[in-house]
């Protein structure tokens, strides 16, 4: 897939969209009314400690139902919000429902609860962009270490400089941050070692190769060690069986998220998922169910 190729420029063209110009232009101004008419909302997926299968937190996914009732995968609208800019608004939007998430579960006794969102470098670049994070946690009455930011490989791999003042901003915020859509980019291992960043999260692609090829398992087991040996916190991405969630603790990974646990949930949902007890919490408590 294109994405996995490469997070890059190109991708806003890539032929995987299957759209041409004109059918692009069309879901964009599509993308614009539904922001508008607030028919765009934010899901939430459990993130899980794999030795203890605790629930230590979620990832924030937008969603987007058209007027037509249909849904458009964030595959296919991210990178047109990223293009045409408006990621910028849509972020701010994600941001800020997320920290009000993050207030309500709190509220209800989740006491550490965290809530992690996705950043496009649009924002990332953005000079208002530190302000946007503070007045949304101050607005949410969160403290910042309620949120972490996830920015991706290729990102993390701009240019130094400016990647070093940027997280140095947010960590001013209390808020971690994230390396998302691990081993898709190409890193720079010296700069990866002069990020001071709290997680990398395995991509997904790895997180399936892991299982079916030796070269797979190879490639997870390095991520892992890179990420232990750089005092990091590693997360696995897209966990769909009990089999891979006890692979990758073998591995040394510390945190994953998937269907195996939990597929992302309306805000409704997830504070009854939370105080519910877990299915693989039943019988003895010794060993996780099979996805359902
Ligand atoms: P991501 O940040 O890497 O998010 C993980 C994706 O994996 C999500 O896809 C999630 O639904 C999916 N996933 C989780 N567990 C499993 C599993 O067990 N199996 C499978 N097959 N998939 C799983 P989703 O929600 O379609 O989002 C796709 C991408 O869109 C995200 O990848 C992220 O890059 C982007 N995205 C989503 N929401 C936002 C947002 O608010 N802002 C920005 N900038 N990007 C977003
Ligand atoms: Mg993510
Ligand atoms: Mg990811
Ligand atoms: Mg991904």
């Amino acid at each position: 897939r294109a994405k996995a190729q490469n997070r890059g420029a190109s991708q806003y063209f890539s032929p995987e969209m299957g759209v041409d110009a004109r059918e692009r232009f069309k879901l964009l101004k599509g993308l614009r009314a539904s922001f508008e008419e607030r028919r765009l909302f934010v899901v939430y997926q459990p993130q899980v400690e794999l030795a203890t299968q605790r629930v230590i937190g979620a990832e924030a996914l937008l969603r987007w139902r058209t007027a037509e009732g249909q849904f458009v995968p964030p595959d296919q609208f991210i990178p047109l919000a990223e293009q045409s800019g408006l990621i910028v608004p849509i972020g701010e939007f994600v941001l800020r429902t997320a920290c009000h998430q993050v207030r309500q579960l709190r509220d209800a006794g989740f006491d550490d609860f965290r809530i992690a969102v996705n950043i496009s470098l649009a924002q990332f670049r953005h000079p208002a962009f530190i302000d946007t994070v503070r007045r949304a946690l101050a607005d949410a009455e969160v403290p910042g270490s309620a949120l972490e930011l996830e920015i991706t490989e290729s990102m993390a791999m701009e240019e130094v400089s400016a990647v070093l003042r940027v997280l140095a901003e947010i960590r001013g915020t209390g808020a971690s941050v994230a390396i998302d859509d691990f081993g898709t980019g190409f890193s720079s291992l010296s700069q990866l070692r002069r990020l001071d960043v709290e997680r990398l999260k395995i991509d997904r692609a790895f997180v399936r190769e892991a299982q079916s090829s030796a070269a797979g398992a190879t490639i997870a087991q390095m991520v892992v060690n890179l990420g232990c040996s750089l005092g990091m916190r590693v997360v696995a991405e897209g966990i769909e069986t009990e089999e891979q969630r006890q692979h990758l603790l073998a591995l040394g990974c510390h945190e994953g998220q998937g269907w195996l646990f939990a597929r992302p949930m309306p805000a409704e949902d997830l504070e009854r998922w939370l105080a519910a007890p877990k299915p693989w919490e039943q019988g003895d408590g010794a060993t996780a169910a099979p996805a359902s």
